[in-house]
């Protein structure tokens, strides 16, 4: 066991103790503050500053006697320097108890190998809350004398770099490398269903299937070498049970991969934008939605002039929504609504799904064919570009390119850059253009992902038929439409449900489990996919040679053994744990 742990962390120079602050630090705040040591020498720490109000636990810390693990003791944390006789022995029996410079109340709480977070000896030492007692107790922790009186830090106790503990656990086995990132979206989590997905995978959710779809590819893998080595000695290679055995590896990836997606969208939320002509109540259903005033609403025509932006939570999944300048044609737009619009046309080319709110007062008119024109167009590989010219049209909007960068002036992209940092690293492809690649193809269901809310529906009979309001050929377009109200409402439950159902849409895994992937892990089970569907079509084919089986065979063993840690390059862990704060 000691031989293993030296061996793990052989490869970071280090069987240090470290030492940090468990708890968020913040002044003023909070009970309890807790300071986490790990290592070979976190007890002999602990005894070193802590002195127990038990006689007995002082009498074991005085002998050398291991502590009592998962029980807590109560004492005081003193400065060893202030020890009378100059031993600095806190916990000798005949020291003035009232000579001592005590710096804090505690509880102590070791915690001894394997039985621990990282499966060292761990010990935590809860001090009051705040941040004064816990900085004080620290640097007694980290006094370069305070193992060796010469002052020899080598081998004591030093400050965790960020994740330390975490990576420690990884490399100790305590946990993969799934579950170890599991614990870092658990903190990081924003809405409840992010949580759920972190802890699914924090319990092995997302590393078993990875691992039994790896161990699968590697049994193939040796199957083909053997083959390979001793060609004449084996029966001939059934290609169909290889093929068979391939597409199902891979559909399994696919799965994962499908569930990935879902915990991406926990991650990072979705992108809605609503649009529409002015007055079309925009601004009042993001207020409504939000329940909160962050939009200014008027009656007005054209005030909403930037793109104004409102959190809410959507099927538990965090949603953006970006209430957009009206968008309309013609003289009398001044200068500054020509940016607002056209940031609400770049808000619409980025988001993961658009809103077309429709005044069901006036009915479907031609100013609202010129709010979304482009968007119900809108094809997989297809942008929304928009431009303003000086003369008779304002602004104009064209479906485009996927090259979204081809458009607009210098506010274009100003937007274009804005939506890009809210969305933050969408794209499991890699891509943060909303507005083309395969993943937001799939999601967007052959380009309907527009819903049309039919608005301010408190002011129009019950009875009037949607056709009375919007035409059949118009409404079509539409991936769900919704009757609402802003004022009263009405329908924002529907609204929610329907938007739902559009930004997941062909994404989830129904049966399967809840649990999250991260972006480094759902890029690696890409290319395990993309190998596996390269190797699946050259066995189906035939006629390339075993060897170049092998290659694509071998990219996705290590793939997926990336995800799980299982293969896997410091580089990488570095990456990874360097995204952690310090504590954990
Ligand atoms: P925007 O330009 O599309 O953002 O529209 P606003 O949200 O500013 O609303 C324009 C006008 O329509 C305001 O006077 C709102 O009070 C009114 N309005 C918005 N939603 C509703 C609704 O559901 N019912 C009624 N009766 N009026 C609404």
């Amino acid at each position: 066991d000691d031989e293993h742990d030296d061996e793990a962390f052989s490869s970071y120079g280090d069987g240090d103790t470290i030492v940090a602050i468990a708890t968020p630090v913040v002044p003023n705040a909070g009970g309890v503050a807790i300071i986490r040591l790990s290592g070979p020498r976190a007890v002999e720490a602990a005894r070193a500053v802590f002195r127990p109000a038990s006689r007995a636990a002082r009498a074991a810390a005085r002998e050398g006697a291991p502590p009592s693990s998962h029980t807590a003791l109560y004492g005081v944390v003193v400065d060893p320097t202030s020890v009378p006789n100059g031993s600095r022995r806190v916990n000798d029996e005949d020291v003035d108890a009232d000579a001592l410079d005590v710096v804090d109340e505690v509880l102590v709480l070791p915690m001894l190998r394997p039985r621990s977070y990282t499966a060292e000896d761990v010990v935590e030492i809860h001090c009051h809350g705040g941040s004064v007692c816990v900085q004080r107790v620290l640097s007694l922790l980290t006094r370069r004398d305070l193992l060796d009186p010469s002052g020899d830090t080598a081998g004591g106790v030093r400050l965790a770099r960020p994740g330390e503990f975490t990576l420690r656990a990884f490399l100790n086995g305590r946990l993969d490398l799934t579950q170890a990132e599991a614990v870092h979206s658990l903190v990081a989590a924003r809405t409840e269903r992010a949580a759920d997905g972190a802890l699914a995978a924090l319990r092995g959710g997302l590393a078993s299937p990875v691992r039994d779809a790896r161990a699968r590819c590697v049994d193939l893998l040796a199957e083909l070498e053997a083959r390979l080595d001793f060609e004449d000695e084996l029966t001939p290679l059934d290609s169909d049970a290889i093929a068979a055995e391939v597409a199902a590896v891979r559909a399994d990836v696919a799965k994962v991969l499908a569930t990935a997606r879902r915990g991406k969208l926990l991650d990072t939320g979705v992108t809605v934008a609503i649009v529409g002509k002015p007055n079309a109540g925009k601004s009042s259903l993001l207020n409504a939605w939000s329940r909160s005033e962050r939009a200014i609403v008027t009656p007005i025509a054209g005030t909403t002039r930037d793109v104004v932006e409102a959190r809410v939570e959507c099927a538990g999944l965090p949603v953006t929504l970006l209430d957009t300048a009206g968008i309309r044609r013609g003289a009398g737009v001044d200068e500054v609504e020509a940016i607002g619009v056209k940031r609400s046309v770049a808000a619409a080319a980025g988001a993961d799904a658009v809103i077309v709110v429709v005044d069901a007062t006036e009915g479907w008119t031609a100013a609202d064919d010129d709010a979304c024109a482009g968007i119900l167009n809108r094809k997989r590989g297809e942008g929304i570009v928009g431009e303003a010219d000086e003369g008779e049209s304002a602004v104009g909007v064209r479906a485009g390119g996927g090259d979204a960068a081809g458009g607009g002036g210098d506010e274009w992209a100003n937007a274009k850059a804005r939506l890009h940092k809210v969305r933050g690293t969408r794209g499991l492809d890699g891509s943060s253009n909303g507005a083309d690649g395969d993943d937001d193809a799939t999601r967007r269901d052959g380009g309907a992902t527009a819903i049309l809310a039919v608005n301010k529906t408190d002011a129009i009979a019950a009875d009037v038929a949607l056709d009375a309001i919007v035409p059949v050929e118009v409404s079509g377009k539409f991936a769900a439409v919704v009757r609402v109200s802003a004022v009263t409402g009405a329908g924002l439950e529907e609204l929610e449900r329907e938007l739902g159902r559009i930004v997941e849409g062909g994404s989830v895994d129904a049966e399967g489990g809840a649990w999250s992937a991260n972006q480094r892990q759902a890029e690696a089970l890409e290319q395990a996919l993309g190998a596996l569907e390269r190797l699946e079509a050259i066995v189906v084919d035939g006629n390339l040679p075993v060897d170049f089986w092998t290659i694509d065979l071998r990219e996705a063993a290590m793939a997926l053994g990336a995800v799980t840690g299982e293969d896997v390059s410091e580089d990488v862990l570095d990456v990874v744990f360097t995204k952690f704060c310090i504590g954990k």
